[in-house]
């Protein structure tokens, strides 16, 4: 693994009759953003039904589970885990009945001192069913609820510390939120006759749903029979918007912070190409990480733009392994050089990120192999060299191979000619955000809220 992985998607309907199948459409849409298990909870009103499994979401829904899901409120997710292990039971929407409330909640995100409160909640008498840090979340808000779900949530944020964008559903109401720091991206989107709730718009599009707005950093949204409602939790923080989910996590064709994903890349490969005026053949990506940086970089330079390296799009995710004399053979199963067009070749690559540079140092052995005469290597970010406690699964500092090594000896790991980083001023310059309302800590080590340096995806299995 030398990218970091994805982390959860979100997508709730309400107000619409077909509401778990669009459910089942948006998640679809977001499958990039977690493909170890996904869910759909849907409710009629009186009668609340679900359905969750490991897998992704094609394999996990059909038609007749559609079916079953009946009403015209639904909530999913799309889940990788960044706290908690790869169980079913950690699989969500995961849900509650409390008080004679159905509580079901989907959560994108870390939440920083989860552990803590789980503590104090288990010396309270909580049990917990879960190792997940969202369950944490459903309890504070059902302890709350006889105040009312708006009067619960806004207790609930006002303990919970870290990054979350979330959807909580009941019977009849959807409720959003977003951190005060605002590190993960979620929107409103209208149906004729309802709304949805999205970590990308990407998922809008594809369900017909015309975007309204990002929910707030700080910002609960209440939707229900009689609208939508905006409460602000009174947390005030300054924004921090994860630029990770700009530079790889979401896809090009959505909006997220204010930003297109397409043009901010693109425009990281122009600022690259004025920073590293490079005197070479082609450029080309390793797809699909630096497609969209490739392709800023070729038009500002004037440099031909080549798929110097074939994708094959149907490697499923379990192969048999192969033994150990079959060198490479992971890496090659999945992307092919094409040697007619590389042989003899100064290449420019353009990559998105190097975390441990392992995977960037088989790929460049491979493209020596067939005969390029010089490699060079543009990364469109600087260099990550702190680990991510909001939900980012990096690897641990440890293997960070930036937090290791210097540039020049990445460039000598990996086998490179050159290699350059794109810089901070640079990167931020991209987007039109300004840099005051951004996290990069990944890049910086300045994290925007304080972060438990302890913290792994299982510690809550360790009680
Ligand atoms: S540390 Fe990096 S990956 Fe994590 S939220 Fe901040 S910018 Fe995003």
């Amino acid at each position: 693994m030398d990218h970091p992985r994805e982390k959860c998607g979100i997508f709730a309907v309400i107000g619409h009759e077909d509401a778990a199948k669009l459910t089942y459409f948006g998640l679809y849409a977001l499958q990039h953003r977690g493909q170890e298990s996904a869910g759909i909870v849907a409710s009629d009103g009186n009668h609340v039904r679900e359905h969750k499994a490991m897998g992704l979401v094609p394999d996990i829904f059909n038609e007749g589970i559609l079916d079953e899901l009946k009403g015209n409120i639904a909530l999913g997710h799309v889940r990788y885990s960044t706290t908690g292990s790869s169980l079913l039971v950690n699989a969500q929407p995961f849900r509650v009945r409390y008080s004679g409330k159905s509580l079901a909640i989907a959560h994108n995100g870390n939440l920083v001192n989860a552990h803590e409160i789980r503590a104090q909640l288990e010396e309270a008498g909580s049990i917990f069913q879960t190792t997940m840090d969202s369950e944490v979340v459903l309890h504070l808000t059902a302890k709350c609820i006889r105040k009312g779900l708006e009067q619960a949530m806004i207790e609930t944020m006002a303990q919970v510390k870290g990054a979350y964008s979330m959807a909580i559903m009941t019977e009849d109401t959807i409720i959003a939120a977003r951190d005060p720091n605002g590190f993960r991206p979620l929107c409103i989107g209208k149906l004729d006759s309802g709304y949805v709730v999205s970590s990308e718009t990407c998922a809008l599009d594809l369900v017909d749903a015309k975007f309204i707005r990002e929910v707030e950093p700080g910002e609960i949204v209440i939707i229900n029979e009689a609208g939508l409602r905006s409460v602000p939790s009174g947390i005030k923080s300054r924004k921090s918007q994860c630029i990770f989910e700009l530079i790889y996590f979401a896809r090009p064709d959505s909006n997220i912070f204010g930003e297109n994903v397409y043009l901010f890349r693109k425009e990281q490969g122009k600022l690259l190409a004025r920073a590293f005026p490079l005197d070479v053949d082609l450029v080309m990506p390793f797809p699909d990480s630096g497609n969209y940086a490739a392709i800023g970089y070729a038009q500002s330079s004037g440099l031909p733009y080549e798929m110097g390296v074939i994708r094959n799009h149907y490697v499923g995710r379990t192969f048999i392994q192969p033994s150990q004399s079959m060198r490479d053979f992971g890496v090659k199963v999945k992307l092919n050089p094409v040697r007619e067009l590389l042989k003899d070749k100064r290449v420019l690559i353009i990559e998105d990120s190097i975390i441990r540079g392992t995977t960037a140092k088989t790929r460049v052995r491979t493209l020596r192999k067939i005969g390029a005469r010089e490699i060079h290597m543009l990364v469109s970010c600087p260099p990550h060299r702190f680990p991510c406690y909001y939900g980012i699964d990096f690897s641990s500092r440890g293997e960070l191979i930036a937090a290791q090594k210097t540039v020049d000896e990445i460039r000598d790991y990996v086998g490179l000619d050159s290699l350059g980083y794109l810089d901070i001023e640079d990167l931020v310059k991209a987007t039109r955000i300004p840099h005051g309302d951004l996290c990069l800590a990944c890049f910086d080590g300045r994290y925007p809220v304080p972060v438990d340096v302890g913290f792994t995806k299982t510690c809550l299995e360790v009680d």
